[in-house]
């Protein structure tokens, strides 16, 4: 291995234990989306500590922050370490991020130690509200990564990848409007907007057999009714359409309207269909950089688990179409525990997680160490980034 990256490793080992308290720090103050204000103060706090300057509250969100090294001066090419830090309600640090905060910091530090020799600089980037908030992309179009050339962050879940397919998603509520009626005197001045949504549910179940596999529906019903004596005069649920491009979701996005649609003219309702953006966009991957990665998970002794098609949305799906970015993922759980759940945020304080932030931080800083060191792979990486995706 190249004797830097070496340095790059052993300089992540020596900051472990407090890679492991700003992991713990997180995961025992779990803050949901917007709402990390702890989190931004103990890590901006965390990295003028060692040797950064933060400033908070940037791109016009109040909990993300930006850390630069305080010694080097501002340039580029800059690498972007991602935290995300942002928890769920009821489950705490159920996605991890408490981890994929305290990794990124480790790769921030360990790398802008050992930046004697290569052109450029980095950032830390404190990325809120990833689940459903879409932090990054407020942040990418207030032009917070304007001045960065490549992004990356690492989520613990159940395989050691480089990267894997993310859905692109798009959320949104359907609500239907009919007219009360005394269900038993007078059923036949009724509108039954329950009715119109229920057709509605059923016609999506139906098309759901008819779209490609890299493609998913799902939705609640959020709203049926008040009583069963009065026909409903108000329904409506919440649904996420996902796909693997942006015009594959688009296209299945425009058949679910029509289902919809049909489901109130059934049942002689109004309706209406409000978009809750941000809409997510699937990941453009960037070979060269994985491959990059790969190479040094592998020189840490990871063996790369095969693809098993299981596919999320993140906001760093947008955020890849604006500058190239990896989002590699590290095993802290056997395939068969669920995210989002309270087993999957006490993994994250095991053993096997804490070696996985360790050898998260590690493969991160040496991949940003690559990109700097290389003006080859930044081309490649470039290139790859101007095909169309
Ligand atoms: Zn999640
Ligand atoms: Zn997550």
């Amino acid at each position: 291995m190249d004797p830097v990256k070496l340095r790059i490793a052993a300089e992540v080992d020596s900051l472990a234990g407090d890679l492991y308290g700003v992991s713990e720090f997180l995961y025992q103050n779990p803050e949901i989306g917007y709402q990390e204000f702890k989190a931004c103060e103990f890590l901006g706090r965390f990295m003028e500590e060692h040797g950064f300057r933060a400033e908070k509250g940037v791109g016009g969100v109040q909990t993300a922050f930006l850390a630069r090294p305080a010694h080097r001066p501002r340039g580029r090419p800059c690498v972007a370490f991602l935290a995300e830090y942002d928890a769920l309600p009821g489950v705490g640090h159920g996605c991890g991020h408490n981890l994929i905060a305290a990794a990124s910091v480790g790769a921030a530090l360990a790398l802008s130690r050992h930046l004697d020799g290569v052109q450029g600089t980095l950032a830390l980037v404190g990325t809120p509200a990833e689940e459903g908030g879409g932090g990054k992309i407020l942040l990418a179009e207030a032009g917070v990564f304007a001045e960065m050339d490549t992004a990356m962050m690492c989520h613990p879940g159940r395989l050691n990848r480089p990267g894997e397919e993310m859905f692109g998603r798009v959320k949104f509520k359907a609500e239907f409007f009919g007219q009360a009626a005394h269900a038993s005197v007078s059923p036949d001045r009724g509108i039954n907007a329950l009715d119109a949504l229920v057709a509605a549910y059923n016609n999506i179940s139906m098309l759901r057999q008819q779209i490609r596999p890299d493609a998913r529906i799902h939705g609640i019903i959020t709203h049926g009714g008040e009583a069963p004596n009065i026909i409903p005069q108000y329904a409506a649920g919440l649904f996420y359409v996902r796909a693997a491009t942006r015009n594959y979701r688009d296209e299945v996005f425009q058949k679910v309207q029509k289902c919809i649609e049909a489901g109130a003219t059934a049942a002689g309702a109004g309706y209406k269909i409000e978009i809750g953006l941000p809409n997510f966009d699937p990941i453009k991957r960037n070979p060269p950089l994985e491959r990059a990665l790969r190479e040094n998970m592998e020189g840490l002794g990871i063996s790369i688990d095969p693809d098993d098609g299981r596919r999320g949305s993140s906001d760093i799906g947008n955020l890849s179409f604006y500058l190239p970015a990896i989002h590699p993922s590290v095993a802290i759980v056997d395939p068969l525990v669920p995210g989002h759940s309270r087993v999957f945020a006490e993994a994250t304080m095991t053993p096997r997680g804490k070696d996985a932030l360790v050898k998260a931080a590690k493969f991160l800083a040496m991949t940003g160490y690559d990109f700097l060191a290389s003006s080859e792979l930044r081309k490649k990486v470039q290139e790859s980034f101007q095909e169309p995706g």
